[in-house]
């Protein structure tokens, strides 16, 4: 029996079952078309957060950031080179908390940047505080260890 995994389409909040073995073949979202693994920063909102935070495919890496913080600017390339190293281990999203700013109290976030991991509706990781390229896949790379 092949394993059905779970995976939100970014861009229009669908949710998607995507044989584990087609994880590799760049899957693309049934209902818009658009692909589910990119190797890219995604732009999300509070409700795709939402919906993404539940999949079971690979974990949801997001970070949490403002316009007005520096170490959050100076982070953001490296969380675009880090998207690019992971693609297809972890898939990388960003949450401008100054236009979303419901998400600080509900995922208890008390500074940022901050990174939060989320797989199978939970969270399985965190780091606060701005990390250069390595120390982001680092981080990622040990969430896929981590049980579904
Ligand atoms: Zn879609």
């Amino acid at each position: 029996m092949a394993q059905n995994d779970r995976m939100t389409c970014i861009d229009c909040g669908t949710p998607n079952r995507v044989p584990h073995e087609k994880l590799a073949d760049n899957p693309k979202c049934g209902k818009c078309g658009g692909w589910l693994i990119t190797g890219k920063v995604a732009e999300i909102d509070l409700a795709i957060l939402q919906k993404a935070s539940q999949d079971t495919a690979l974990p949801l890496v997001v970070d949490f950031w403002a316009p007005w913080c520096g170490p959050c600017r100076a982070m953001a390339p490296q969380f675009g080179m880090a998207a690019e190293r992971l693609k297809g281990k972890a898939r990388l999203a960003k949450l401008n908390t100054e236009q979303h700013q419901s998400v600080s109290g509900r995922y208890a976030i008390r500074g940022i940047p901050a990174m939060i991991a989320f797989r199978n509706g939970r969270e399985i990781g965190r780091h606060v505080g701005a990390q250069q390229m390595p120390g982001i896949v680092q981080f990622a790379a040990g969430l896929s260890r981590k049980a579904r």
